[in-house]
């Protein structure tokens, strides 16, 4: 464990993320002066501590590592004092390099850099949308080389990130001023049911044999909340629909029919410009669900063979075959899907650049329209978290050089980076991308990430999000467990009544 103590309660998720970033492998506890001295601490596991001073002022932090030899390093910044300095200013506008937070990040950075001998791809950025950076400056007016010179400058990010995130930002701002999603709004549709549940699981997930008798009756209360969105929505433009999950596709023909044409009988959708199914899962795609899909004019699906390679499908949970996802796949083509997603995952257990490298050239031979490259997540409670703690954290290979062996396969298909997003604990410190060809990348994905208009979202463990004119952001959930969410189903529309009064 790396035991980090502050004398003031402030910047606390930074300093951990940003710790954790530099030593994903490390257990890491940020505490106060005060906490610590309640907290039963086992000094056994401590690897090595570093202590964290911001002197009254606040105009200058201290920092010291010291390591479990005893020998201390000492490093200190001056910044702005409590006030004088906006932490949330990424403009470019004004230079925010000394504001307490950024002053404190960067001496960080620059001290954990020497120990651990080696910088990171995305610098100090921490945040799980560091395209917003450049989408912002952009909006401000900004150039290229002001970017360029910010992301580096205040974060130290690498070039070929800063490129990534730079060109990225230039595609989604072309998407987006295609749409008019200021006055629109999107729809997220959970499903929380799966075939089985996967190792690396962290979503509402719940096996679909132990729910099927009450999938009718999960549907009557997304039939309630359309209800309430066809109300309170009234006059308002869809740009896009999501039905995630879960695996929507664990929905039987009939029910799939049931749920779309409810919600395009109670809401207008002639302006929606993208109908997403997730069907991710193989194993639960059939002939007779993509044709329901396609008659319901549902225009993009996601089928995700997450790796090529039967023998990792099989570790990781996954209970279907290379076989069976290239069935699926050339069936969705039978039926006349256009705009396929496939999602991949590096950084799988036992994984190596050799594997990815095959699954690409195997994915290189079906044509996606779209590709989604994530790196692994390792999240709190999941049944990987239980597996890695059993058997000791196992990715054999390099999740960068896997990202760029990714990266060239999406290139060679036509394919071109148009979101991005980080997760915490995410495998190298690295990032999740989405590539598509010309004219087909996921809008959804592009509002949902940038957070530039409210969505609407239905079902158990779902996240709703109101965003206001001026960017602000309020959120309301629905309850994860799926009985609770039945039984409270008015509840969660109470909410979002009060969310969007
Ligand atoms: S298919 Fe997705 S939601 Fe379902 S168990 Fe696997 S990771 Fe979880």
């Amino acid at each position: 464990m790396i035991l980090v103590r502050i004398n003031k309660d402030r910047y606390k998720y930074d300093i951990h993320s940003l710790v954790k970033a530099f030593y994903p492998k490390e257990d890491v506890s940020v505490v106060t002066d005060e906490e610590y001295e309640n907290k039963e601490i086992d000094e056994k596991l401590i690897s090595f501590r570093i202590e964290i001073d911001f002197s009254e002022d606040a105009g200058k932090i201290t920092m010291k590592i010291i390591r479990k030899d005893g020998t201390i390093c000492e490093a200190s910044v001056v910044c702005d004092n409590e006030t004088g300095g906006s932490d949330s200013s990424t403009n470019g506008t004004k230079s925010s390099l000394s504001t307490p937070k950024n002053a404190l990040k960067q001496m960080m950075y620059r001290e954990l850099t020497k120990e651990i001998g080696h910088e990171l791809p995305w610098g100090s950025l921490t945040g799980i949308r560091p395209t917003r950076i450049p989408m912002q400056m952009l909006e401000a007016g900004k150039d290229v080389s002001d970017i360029k010179k910010y992301m580096k400058e205040t974060f130290f990010v690498s070039d070929e990130k800063t490129n990534l995130a730079y060109n990225i930002a230039i595609r989604e701002k072309a998407i987006l001023d295609d749409i008019n999603y200021k006055d629109g709004y999107s729809i997220y549709l959970g499903i929380p049911f799966c075939p089985t549940t996967c190792l690396y699981c962290s979503f509402t997930s719940f096996p679909i044999v132990t729910w099927a008798k009450k999938v009718d009756s999960y549907l009557s209360c997304l039939e309630k909340e359309i209800d309430y969105v066809s109300e309170a929505f009234k006059g308002k433009t869809v740009n896009s629909v999501y039905v995630g999950g879960g695996t929507p596709t664990t929905l039987s023909p009939d029910q799939m029919r049931r749920l779309i044409t409810y919600l395009r009988d109670r809401v207008d959708l002639s302006s929606c410009r993208e109908f997403t199914v997730e069907s991710g899962r193989p194993d639960s795609i059939t002939r007779d669900k993509l044709r329901a899909m396609k008659e319901c004019g549902v225009d993009r699906i996601s089928v995700n063979p997450q790796t090529m390679s039967d023998e990792t499908l099989k570790r990781i949970g996954r209970q279907h075959t290379v076989s069976q996802f290239i069935e699926a796949y050339n069936t969705a083509r039978e039926e006349g899907f256009d705009n396929i997603n496939m999602d991949i995952i590096l950084g799988l257990p036992g994984e190596t650049e050799k594997d990815v490298e095959h699954t690409m050239s195997e994915i290189e031979k079906l044509h996606p329209d779209d590709l989604t490259v994530h790196s692994l997540s390792v999240k709190r409670g999941s049944r990987l978290a239980e597996h890695i703690r059993n058997n000791g954290f196992f990715v054999a290979g390099d999740t960068g050089s896997m990202m760029k062996i990714a990266g060239e396969g999406a290139e060679r298909m036509g394919l071109s980076p148009y979101y991005l997003y980080r997760q915490k604990n995410i495998s190298g410190n690295l990032e999740n991308t989405g590539y598509a060809c010309e004219g087909k990348a996921g809008i959804y994905n592009i509002l949902m990430m940038e957070e530039v208009q409210s969505i609407v979202a239905i079902g158990a463990g779902t996240v709703t999000k109101r965003v206001y004119g001026d960017g602000r952001i309020e959120r309301c959930d629905n309850v994860k467990d799926v009985t609770l969410y039945m039984n409270s189903i008015d509840e969660m529309i109470e909410r979002k009544k009060k969310l969007f009064a």
